[in-house]
């Protein structure tokens, strides 16, 4: 039972602050605060505790999302936390960046006209506000079995494997051929989302849980693979997706054209003042720029180009508003931002002779559902128009990029290049080498950072099963 059963009625839903445009597009850090404990415990309140929670069935780790909101309305903050890890290994950055409106506040029961309990930013509070008050994961029940694991990639799959793994009794050394750990944590998702200092403090409390990080590392090139076969008891892949999707049409090689996630990494690695970070850094000060693209990545572009004092920013979309696949919350912070938006409008060719001045696009209509279930953009003949630009970012997602040893491993894959897993071997996420386990974006293909949690937490469960316990 709810403890105030119409708390839902006298507190409306209201999002922590977020700070005005005019300041935040100057800088790149986060633009929303934190809860402070009344305005979570007050918000967590509104929970009705409706006995089929749809919110923990619709979050794909399947947090237990009305109990922790309850123990926050309670105060009780470190069990939140405790349980909060139990089934999420990374809960203040899925707070951070899930698209909840698609997810678990949008299968909340008071979505309907009452609006949503704020899990996402409660969440997050409970792992921020537990750390600053000293909250350290439970260890004391761990018992130490001997066995330990090689996980290559420190994105989200390979910290979340390393999380329960650890909580399992076994070690793991994770490799990474990035100087931070993360993957797209750090160097693909913008500051103003999730500062990089959240992602630190992640790398401390997995090494407070015996976690081993070794970095600047291409497993392949700077360590072979087999090394890892012979060092571990079992190996976890998490590498992630890194190949771009290109569209396919005319002068996508020309200059000033680049792809999304280059342009992401060159600027946060000019924010965070890396080695390489001048000379790789892609500015759009004073450019007029076409973001191609309407997923989660292309917002991320827009809003980077915005904060880098870009003269306008256009972003083309191919189907209509309501079809984008990314969160709402993310387009109506880009619009708020300045970004202009063309929907229903889908590229033909990039113009230029050497370098880009603008971007053919023709008009769409939604046709018939295509085998996604989702309905597909047909173009509208003799609708042909040309928006000037001088710089492009093609933000049509990434496609799975397998390592070259992978065969001399036994490491099948599909066709498309994703890592086969399932229904092979007798344990989760076990690759067709019995060693060997895979999960993450590798295995699905690109998708969110909160699906690739639940991979990395899976396989390490076959892992564990798989090592005998
Ligand atoms: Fe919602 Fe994502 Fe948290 Fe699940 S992990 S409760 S979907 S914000």
């Amino acid at each position: 039972m709810p403890k105030h059963p119409l708390q839902f009625l006298e507190v409306a839903r209201r999002d922590p602050p977020k700070e005005a445009v005019e300041t935040r597009i100057r800088h790149f850090r986060e633009i929303y605060a934190s809860y402070d404990g009344a305005d979570a415990a007050s918000q967590a309140g509104r929970c009705i505790a409706c006995g089929n929670p749809y919110c923990e069935w619709k979050c794909p780790v399947h947090n237990y999302i009305p109990d922790w909101l309850r123990l926050v309305e309670d105060g009780k903050l470190f069990q939140a936390a405790e349980l909060s890890h139990q089934t999420n290994s990374l809960p203040e950055i899925c707070g951070r960046v899930c698209p909840q409106d698609r997810l678990c506040e949008g299968a909340c029961t008071l979505n309907d006209g009452l609006g949503a309990v704020n899990i996402g930013n409660i969440e997050r509070y409970i792992t921020d506000e537990a750390w600053k008050q000293g909250w350290r994961p439970d260890m004391s029940h761990v018992v130490d079995t001997g066995k330990t694991v090689g996980i290559v990639g420190a994105g989200p799959a390979g910290l979340a494997a390393a999380d329960v793994l650890a909580r399992n009794g076994i070690r793991s050394v994770v490799f990474d051929a990035y100087s931070e750990i993360g993957g797209l944590l750090t160097f693909g998702i913008p500051p103003f989302k999730l500062e990089k200092e959240i992602v630190r403090r992640r790398r401390s409390l997995l090494e407070g849980m015996g976690v081993r990080f070794v970095l600047d590392t291409r497993i392949g090139d700077d360590k072979p693979f087999e090394s890892l076969l012979d060092e571990f008891d079992a190996v976890f892949l998490g590498m992630g997706t890194y190949d771009y999707v290109r569209g396919g049409f005319p002068g996508e090689a020309l200059g000033g054209v680049h792809d999304a996630l280059p342009f992401l990494l060159s600027s946060v690695r000019h924010e965070l003042d890396m080695n390489g970070g001048e000379e790789d850094y892609l500015d759009m000060r004073g450019m007029n720029v076409v973001v191609l693209g309407g997923g989660d990545t292309g917002m991320d572009c827009n809003r980077t180009a915005i904060r880098q004092g870009a003269a306008s920013v256009t972003c083309a979309y191919r189907r209509d508003e309501a079809n984008m696949p990314g969160s709402r919350r993310e387009v109506a912070n880009s619009k708020e931002e300045g970004v202009r938006f063309l929907f229903n409008q889908q590229p033909v060719e990039i113009i230029g002779s050497d370098h880009v001045t603008g971007v053919k696009l023709i008009a769409t209509r939604l046709g018939k559902p295509g085998p996604d279930g989702r309905r597909r953009p047909e173009t509208v003949p003799g609708t042909e128009h040309v928006v000037p630009a001088d710089a492009v970012i093609i933000a049509f997602g990434f496609r799975p990029n397998p390592a070259d040893w992978f065969a001399d491993f036994d490491i099948a894959t599909r066709p498309g290049g994703r890592v086969r897993v399932d229904s092979i071997g007798r344990y989760p996420f076990q690759t067709t080498n019995p060693k060997v386990f895979a999960g993450g974006d590798m295995v699905r293909g690109s998708d969110l950072v909160v699906t690739a949690v639940f991979e990395g937490r899976e396989a390490a469960r076959g892992i564990t099963r798989y090592l005998g316990f």
